[in-house]
């Protein structure tokens, strides 16, 4: 019984000092490039989150996202993130800076958030059109419960209403997941990010090598973009030239930076100069 009181007290202590982070300014928006396999040129980017805090230091998804998940946090994080990318496009837009489009992960908790539609309809009115600017990277697996057909029903009309709002849809972590072929007949997707696991197991074998090459060609014959995530080797990238995968990102490229130097890197690494 003690120990139900202390869980408790744990659970609203930790959800102050979360909200007290967040009206602090301590989430930031890091992003990483997207770009082109070929040419090394930036396409695109996505903003990942770390937690800086002065008391306790600076810590990286993986040290936060899991309890954020159990206690719901995350959908808020979720919001002030989506925020910043619209805001930091915004800032770029004033200044005359060419556009990339940013993608921003939305937790699966959203799907049975009230009100998530509601939300995202407000983002959009404060801060306009999302188009060629912003991208939802969904999961599948977190995103879309297949278990039942209404659940199914029901995550198809929030992906479309997102659509409506002319956001993109990426889905994330492509090809670990049990239903990804599946939802690209259904849903209405933009973009596909093939997880870094299946790129290091065809690296290893070649019946691995045969799946990557099959959801390549699907997504090239569906007009999908096709990304691989998290190439670390130029060998990665031969192998993904060969297999005619030409959009990649990984830290060979660049690891997630900070929005300032965010900013130098595209603009030296973009293909369109901006005359400044
Ligand atoms: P993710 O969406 O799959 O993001 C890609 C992760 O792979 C990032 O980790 C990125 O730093 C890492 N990565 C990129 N290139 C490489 C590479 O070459 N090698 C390796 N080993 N890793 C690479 P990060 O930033 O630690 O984020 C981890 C996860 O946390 C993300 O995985 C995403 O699921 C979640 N996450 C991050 N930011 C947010 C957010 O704002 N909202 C939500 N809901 N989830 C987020
Ligand atoms: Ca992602
Ligand atoms: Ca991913």
């Amino acid at each position: 019984h003690n120990n139900w009181i202390f869980r408790g007290i744990v659970r609203d202590i930790v959800k102050l000092l979360m909200e007290k982070a967040l009206a602090n300014n301590e989430f930031k928006l890091w992003l990483q490039p997207k770009y082109d396999i070929r040419t090394h040129k930036v396409i695109s980017a996505e903003a990942l989150v770390r937690w800086d805090s002065p008391d306790m230091g600076f810590y990286t998804p993986a040290e936060f996202i899991d309890l954020f998940e159990r206690n719901g946090f995350i959908m808020q994080l979720d919001y002030f993130i989506l925020s910043q990318a619209f805001e930091l496009q915004k800032k770029r837009r004033d200044k005359g800076l060419p556009i990339i489009p940013i993608s921003v992960n939305q937790s699966g908790l959203h799907m049975n958030e009230n009100g998530y539609i509601k939300n995202m309809m407000e983002i959009v009115k404060k801060y306009g059109s999302p188009r060629d600017a912003i991208v939802l990277e969904i999961t599948e697996t977190a995103f879309v419960d297949y278990a039942t057909k209404s659940a199914r029903n029901k995550s198809l009309s929030i992906v479309q209403k997102l659509k409506d709002m002319d956001f993109e849809i990426s889905m994330d972590d492509f090809c670990t997941g049990y239903s990804s072929i599946a939802m690209l007949e259904t849903f209405p997707i933009d973009e596909i990010k093939i997880d870094r696991a299946m790129l290091l197991s065809a690296e290893k074998s070649l019946k691995a090598r045969k799946i990557l090459q099959t959801m390549i060609n699907l997504g090239k014959d569906l007009k999908v973009r096709v990304v691989t995530e998290g190439i670390e080797t130029v060998e990665q990238e031969q192998m993904l030239l060969g297999m005619g995968c030409f959009t990649g990102q990984g830290y060979l490229f660049s690891k997630p930076l900070p929005r300032d130097r965010f900013s130098d890197f595209v603009n030296d690494n973009l293909n369109v100069k901006s005359e400044d």
